[in-house]
């Protein structure tokens, strides 16, 4: 099956029929294109996340809820409301309804990813049969049966062993005679309790599918064509890049381009399959190639942000001269299901970065009480918030004499919070307030990538 590509289509690529419309004759221009993943049409696990985190008001309830039902009928009404794929739609907002009256007593992760699904589910139900009206042989599989995950709801680690004999036994057959049509960011557990990957999370199914059943391609259609030397919307003179490396791509998801969800390179590199960011509303206008190595290895490639993030700095005079500190704190951070980002250390005290984006599907933060007290038991603890990191991705950047005073004098004037360069040759971070975050990525893209 090493011929087959596996396409997903983001929320924008499925907000409407004609929307839905692009991606079909995207999929069927392709005749190796046997796996299609697709997210929730756009907005809809904005309100699925908002009722399942409990809204008191029955009437703010209901109008959100019609704000779904109002996105799904706009594509039944393209269908002509035949029976069957009607009554599926109504059973879905009858249990989101169910669902959501629930949340307003008790929520948690649980109830929230059984929420959740439903925008993948009902998406996927209707492009079916936008496919099926249009005389394709399409047919819509529960990536349930095979997306096995743990039980960390809300961020829930794929499985990949179970996943790949799953895929193999449900799949592989399946593929060889119809496009089939699944969802993104959903898995179960293996009590069959459904999860969710993370918010964004349906990239990296596409590419653990892909993995699972040994395709030879991965496209990941959204809304701009291909991975850009910065997110266009903070820096108008972003230009799309047509190749990069897998090793720059991961250092890009991972610090904040939202184009791509942070794990999703990860199963391409395992398996070596090249991946394919385009556009869904322009496919002719190119895109980025995703490769495991690339010919041009500039020096800067790309800059990324990521906001909303947390630094901690754990002080105790316990660490002078002792053994074991760091990892009795790292302890805590695993214990807690937490990964740290950025590290730097000095004689008495460590300070650690974490990312606050809502990267779990109910979007609530990561730093719990019990986190705190934990931590508070070595060391005492400084909190500070409102902060973004920047991340400049590129190529052999720590051993290139003058790259980091081409860095730095780009943004001189902006405070810097705390740097981390040389763990990677890729990358070059740091953490500045959040005031500062965009202008920062401004400079930078100004002086070292337009
Ligand atoms: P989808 O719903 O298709 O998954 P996303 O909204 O998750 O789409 O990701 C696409 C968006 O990512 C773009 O519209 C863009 O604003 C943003 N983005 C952030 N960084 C980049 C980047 N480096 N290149 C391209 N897009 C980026
Ligand atoms: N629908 C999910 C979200 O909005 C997953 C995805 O779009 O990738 O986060
Ligand atoms: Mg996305």
């Amino acid at each position: 099956m090493s011929d087959f590509c596996v396409a997903k289509f983001g929320g924008t690529s499925v907000a409407n029929s004609d929307a839905m419309l692009n991606c079909m004759r995207i999929v069927t221009a392709n005749p190796k294109t046997k796996l299609v993943v697709l997210s929730a049409s756009a907005g809809v696990t904005n309100l699925l996340v908002k009722l399942a985190n409990g809204v008191a008001d029955e009437a703010e309830r209901e109008e959100t809820i019609s704000k779904i039902s109002a996105i799904q009928n706009q594509i039944l009404d393209y269908l002509g409301h035949p029976e069957a794929i009607s009554g599926e739609i109504k059973n879905h907002i009858d249990q989101i309804r169910i669902l959501a009256r629930e949340a307003v007593y008790e929520t948690n992760d649980v109830l929230v990813d059984r929420i959740v699904c439903n925008g993948e589910l009902m998406s996927t139900k209707l492009f079916t049969e936008v496919m099926k009206k249009n005389g394709y042989d399409a047919v819509w599989f529960d990536v349930r049966k095979v997306m096995r995950t743990d039980n960390n709801f809300g961020k829930a680690a794929p499985i990949i062993e179970v996943l790949r004999i799953q895929a193999q036994k449900e799949l592989s057959d399946l593929v060889q005679n119809h496009i089939v049509i699944t969802q993104g960011f959903i898995g179960s557990n293996a009590e069959g309790q459904t999860t969710t990957l993370g918010r964004g999370g349906s990239d990296y199914s596409a590419a653990l599918l892909g993995e699972a059943l040994n395709f030879g391609e991965v496209e990941i259609w959204t809304d701009v064509p291909g991975i850009y030397t910065t997110d266009p919307r903070i820096v108008s003179t972003a230009h799309a890049i047509p190749e990069i490396s897998f090793a720059e791509a991961a250092e890009m998801a991972t610090f904040g381009a939202k184009i791509l969800h942070p794990a999703t390179v990860q199963p391409a590199m395992r398996a070596n399959i090249p991946v394919f960011v385009g556009s869904s509303k322009e496919p002719r206008a190119g895109g980025t190639w995703i490769r495991p190595d690339t010919d041009s290895k500039p020096l800067f490639r790309a800059v990324a942000i990521r906001k909303n993030q947390i630094l901690l700095t754990l002080k105790t005079a316990r660490m002078v001269g002792a053994c074991g500190f760091l990892s009795t704190a790292f302890g805590i951070f695993a214990k807690h299901g937490l990964s740290v980002d950025l590290v730097t250390t000095s004689e008495q005290s460590i300070a650690v970065t974490l990312d606050n984006t809502g990267t779990k599907s109910n979007g609530q933060s990561i730093l719990s009480e019990a986190l705190l007290a934990d931590l508070r038991q070595i060391a005492s603890v400084k909190i500070e918030e409102d902060l973004s990191l920047i991340a400049l991705i590129g190529n052999h950047m720590s051993r290139t004499p003058g790259s980091e005073s081409k860095v730095f004098s780009a943004i001189f004037d902006i405070p810097i919070r705390l740097i981390c360069y040389g763990a990677s040759s890729h990358n070059t971070c740091f953490l500045v307030h959040s005031k500062d975050g965009e202008e920062a990525v401004r400079r930078l893209h100004v002086h070292l990538l337009d």
